[in-house]
């Protein structure tokens, strides 16, 4: 096997130290992996005037896959909007074609407290929204902002799907169906739009292709409701970027704490960016207390998802829960009778797990 190209970007805040401890951990499982490191986001901004600069996005073109930590910082808010650090990701996911994200929303059953609601709906949760990232009405054209012969002004955006893009994100879903509870739960609006009308056709005839994977269709309203009413009954959900971008930041709140939460952005060849749903936390950054383990969760989802390590990405997650069962918790998912420890402690801990 020729050694699998990583690329990492630790970008800003606490991106430095989370990723640093998912290096750690990929490193202790020895397998062939070259990395090479570059700047992103505002840390780029202050080297070479851009948060992307042309040399980090060809590193990340020809890696198989990025590991990104966080960028942004309250100083660059006054910053042109190109010239933003965020910019970098939306570079990142137009130039690498990221069109399929992935943000499972796992309950670790030794952080059931942390959530809002009630443990038994809660204790056990394990899905996966799939949310399309490069269509919808966040893309489409015409859009815009015009005055109407009566003087009005109007505001219009543009809902479009092609039967091509459903196919391609439909399959997805299903393929990680496969390695998951072999259900798919589409979500749409086909009762009042005719994207989702043109959306729920295209995934009934896909889904013939899966016989083994069950398929089941829920209007976005409904999903929104069913989620919290009784989350576990999911267990992968595939949905344009509009309803996914709602419904993936609802389904990650459901477990309570969001340094636990990775995240995963893929596309038609594998290759993957991978990072913590959060931010660069500057509140916390140099501190030494970040939570390292949704960025290790990151890697766990890499080495699953683009390189087809199954049992590798199992070891990780399954040395998660370890530390978590030895009571280890960083700052934020901190309770009374559990030892609090730093972003390191944490990372070695995982590490040790590993066995
Ligand atoms: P944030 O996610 O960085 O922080 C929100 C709160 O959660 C803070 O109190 C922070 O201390 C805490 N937190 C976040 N991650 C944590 C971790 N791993 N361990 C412990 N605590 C953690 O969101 P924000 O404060 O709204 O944004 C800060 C900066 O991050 C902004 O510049 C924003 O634009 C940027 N941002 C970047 C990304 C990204 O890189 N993908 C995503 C969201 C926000």
């Amino acid at each position: 096997m020729s050694a699998f190209k990583l690329l990492l970007l630790p970008g800003d805040g606490i991106g430095p130290e989370i990723v640093d401890e998912a290096l750690k951990v990929l490193k202790a499982l020895s397998l062939p992996i070259e990395t090479q490191m570059a700047l992103v986001g505002g840390a780029a901004y202050d080297a070479h005037g851009h948060p992307l600069p042309d040399a980090t996005l060809k590193l990340a073109m020809q890696s198989d896959a990025v590991l990104f930590g966080a960028v942004g910082d309250w100083k660059y808010d006054t910053l042109d909007r190109p010239l933003r650090p965020e910019q970098a990701i939306l570079g990142l996911r137009k130039n690498m074609g990221l069109f399929a994200n992935f943000r499972p929303a796992i309950c670790y059953e030794q952080l059931v407290g942390a959530s809002s609601l009630k443990p038994e709906l809660i204790a056990g949760l394990d899905i996966l929204i799939i949310r399309e990232l490069t269509g919808d009405i966040y893309f489409g054209q015409p859009r815009g902002i015009r005055t109407l012969e009566n003087g009005e002004c109007e505001g219009f955006d543009t809902m479009r799907y092609t039967r091509p893009e459903i196919q391609r994100i439909g399959r997805v879903a299903f393929e990680a169906a496969r390695k998951r509870n072999r259900h798919v739960t589409s979500v749409d609006k086909s009762n009042v739009l005719e994207t989702s009308q043109l959306w729920r056709d295209t995934m009934v005839e896909l889904g013939k292709e899966y016989p083994d994977v069950t398929l089941e269709h829920m209007y976005i309203d409904n999903a929104a409701m069913q989620l919290v009413k009784e989350p576990k009954k999911f267990d992968v959900v595939v949905t344009g970027n509009m309803f996914g971008d709602i419904l993936s930041d609802e389904a990650s709140m459901l477990t309570g704490s969001i340094g636990m939460l990775p995240s995963a952005s893929l596309n038609d060849k594998k290759q993957g960016l991978y990072e913590p749903s959060h931010g660069s936390a500057p509140d916390i950054a140099g501190k030494g207390v970040a939570n390292p383990l949704a960025t290790i969760l990151s890697a766990a989802m890499m080495l699953r998802y683009s390189l087809d390590q199954n049992e590798a990405a199992d070891r990780i997650e399954t040395a998660v829960k370890k530390v978590l069962s030895q009571g280890l918790r960083t700052p934020d998912i901190h309770s009374p009778g559990t030892t609090r420890v730093g972003t390191r402690e944490m990372g070695d801990a995982v590490v040790q797990a590993l066995g």
